[in-house]
């Protein structure tokens, strides 16, 4: 009875540090697929030792066989539990989908039903027999308990050599993977041993596997498996500030993070938030939270296709964007302000240039532009004519009429100098009472020709009874001549109309040739 008191206490030692693990690894599930999976183990592992523990005590067969059959629901849960620890192991990614735990549920529940139903047939279990450990029974197997052995022991293989691949290829850092591999031999011997010994030792196989849970949760908890991770997925998921929606095929929404969930308001398909959205890409959508607030989203939408069609799934992941475009909004806004300032600036400053080239009485050009436009001549190469026109006797009819009167001769006399300019010409006020006028593409014989039908109409003209009479000088540009030169010789001609008695024309420079007066002079 001492033997059975003292596997006893082992099989209870198993029994705690199995507990232990499986809480410890239950409360970490969500930070990594290992220690679900671990959990699972740990747990299969406290139900075999604490069944083979109670098995111990049984003197009645009949109870006794119903103890070892109870048995095996911790076998599955250890052989599945290791098998899935290992595929986790392995890929951090991994995920148990239904699909494989609808396959590794089969055997179990094969199992289950020859244990049951093992009365009548003795397939699994043969019989059971009397122990030397106290008395306690062990179990003769029959052959369907062969067939599952087989299978426990290949799935236990395929994991074995799963971890120790991990071993081999990750060196040092997976050391952890050795570690557990070498965990489960002690387990796996005491198995062997107990089930070829044909009915005369206990199972203490629980008792070699409880250590092996320890490990690999050591082993994920210490970073030594590529699942270990500080955060997990789930966790990224929930705090992640981009929108992260899952949605299947038909593009029912499966998944949301809590991002998301403020502007999903209850919707059950991606068409009802987004519209049509593209098969796959990058698209923006201006969408409203459930505050009715407009928010821009910058939508990325990937397919993840799965085996089959119907395994298909649409991941889009969206960022806020408002506040990168409203900032670009509000440039957009400024730059085109400032366009417009740029251009109200430029039109005051080509007024105020305008304005400033013009003379005020006359609204003719000032002699500053003119000067200015005559100095560019030149260079241009074109022929141009000169002249210098002055009213004659001002004084005296500022004297008579006033100065009034004055002004309007001086207004009519700059209209109908401007009548005479072609496109190319200029008519500037040169200042008082003497106007000038550029005649370009033509030469000085033309131009006082030109300048004479002015003077001529000035004379006939009506100015409310005011006598008004112009003498004129003209120059013709020659290359060779610089402005100075071209405006004194328009100057000394017009002089040469005043002395000869006013109301002419002159020619100045080397064409002396007076024009011929249009009709008589005062
Ligand atoms: P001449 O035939 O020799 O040119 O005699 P003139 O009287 O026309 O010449 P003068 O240079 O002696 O007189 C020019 C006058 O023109 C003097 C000035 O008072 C007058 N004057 C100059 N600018 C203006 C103006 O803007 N308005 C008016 N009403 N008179 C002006
Ligand atoms: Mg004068
Ligand atoms: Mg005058």
């Amino acid at each position: 009875m001492t033997a059975v008191v003292s596997i006893a206490a082992i099989f209870g030692v198993a029994v705690m540090i199995s507990a232990v693990v499986a809480v410890s690894a239950w409360r970490r599930r969500h930070e990594a697929i290992g220690y679900l999976s671990i959990a699972v183990l740990a747990a299969g592992s406290v139900w075999w030792s604490g069944m083979s523990m109670v098995t111990l005590f049984w003197r009645e067969p009949g109870p006794a066989l119903w103890a070892i059959s109870l048995t095996y629901a911790g076998v599955f849960l250890l052989v599945g539990g290791w098998w899935v620890t290992s595929k986790a192991l392995a890929d951090r990614f991994w995920r148990l989908r239904p699909r494989t735990a609808l396959i590794l549920a089969v055997e179990p529940v094969l199992c289950t039903i020859a244990l049951a139903t093992n009365p009548w047939h003795h397939l699994f279990i043969d019989h059971l027999k009397q122990t030397s450990v106290g008395g306690a029974y062990a179990a003769v197997f029959g052959p369907l308990f062969w067939v599952h052995a087989l299978y426990c022991y290949a799935l236990l293989t395929i994991a074995g050599v799963r971890v120790f691949r991990l071993f081999i290829r990750g060196a040092g850092r997976k050391r952890g993977s050795l570690l557990a591999v070498l965990t489960t031999l002690p387990g796996v011997m005491v198995n062997l041993v107990g089930v070829l010994s044909g009915g005369n030792l206990v199972d203490l196989t629980a008792i070699g596997l409880a250590a092996g849970a320890p490990v690999m949760y050591w082993m994920v908890r210490h970073d030594s498996a590529p699942s270990a991770a500080l955060v997990s997925h789930h966790d990224l998921f929930r705090i992640m500030s981009d929108l992260v929606i899952v949605a299947d095929g038909e593009r029912r929404i499966l998944e949301i993070n809590p991002a998301a969930a403020r502007f999903l308001a209850g919707a059950d398909r991606l068409p009802d938030v987004f519209g049509e959205l593209p098969a796959d890409g990058h698209s923006e959508f201006t969408i409203n939270d459930f505050a009715g607030t407009g928010t821009d989203l910058s939508v990325q939408i990937s397919a993840v296709l799965g085996r089959r069609i119907s395994d298909t799934a649409w991941v889009l992941v969206a960022r806020d964007v408002t506040e990168d475009n409203d900032r670009r909004r509000a440039l957009e806004d400024a730059n085109a302000r400032l366009h417009t300032q740029l251009a109200t600036i430029e039109r005051l400053r080509s007024d105020l240039a305008e304005q400033a080239s013009r003379d005020h009485l006359t609204g003719l050009h000032n002699r500053r532009h003119l000067m200015t436009a005559l100095e560019a001549l030149p260079a241009s190469g074109a022929r141009f004519s000169f002249a210098l026109i002055d009213i004659d006797h001002f004084k005296l009819i500022n004297d008579r009429y006033g100065h009034t009167t004055g002004d309007d001769v001086l207004r009519q006399v700059a209209q109908r100098l401007s009548a005479v300019a072609g496109p190319g010409d200029l008519v500037a006020r040169y200042g008082g009472e003497e106007f000038a006028v550029v005649l370009t593409g033509c030469g000085a014989v033309e131009a006082a020709a030109r300048v004479d039908e002015v003077r001529r109409a000035i004379r006939d003209g009506d100015h409310a009874g005011v006598p008004v009479t112009v003498s004129a000088g003209v120059a013709e540009s020659t290359t060779a001549d610089c402005i100075r030169d071209l405006v004194h010789t328009a100057d000394m001609a017009l002089y040469a109309a005043k002395e000869a008695g006013r109301d002419q024309v002159r020619v100045g420079g080397l064409i002396p040739q007076p024009v011929p007066a249009g009709g008589p002079g005062r």
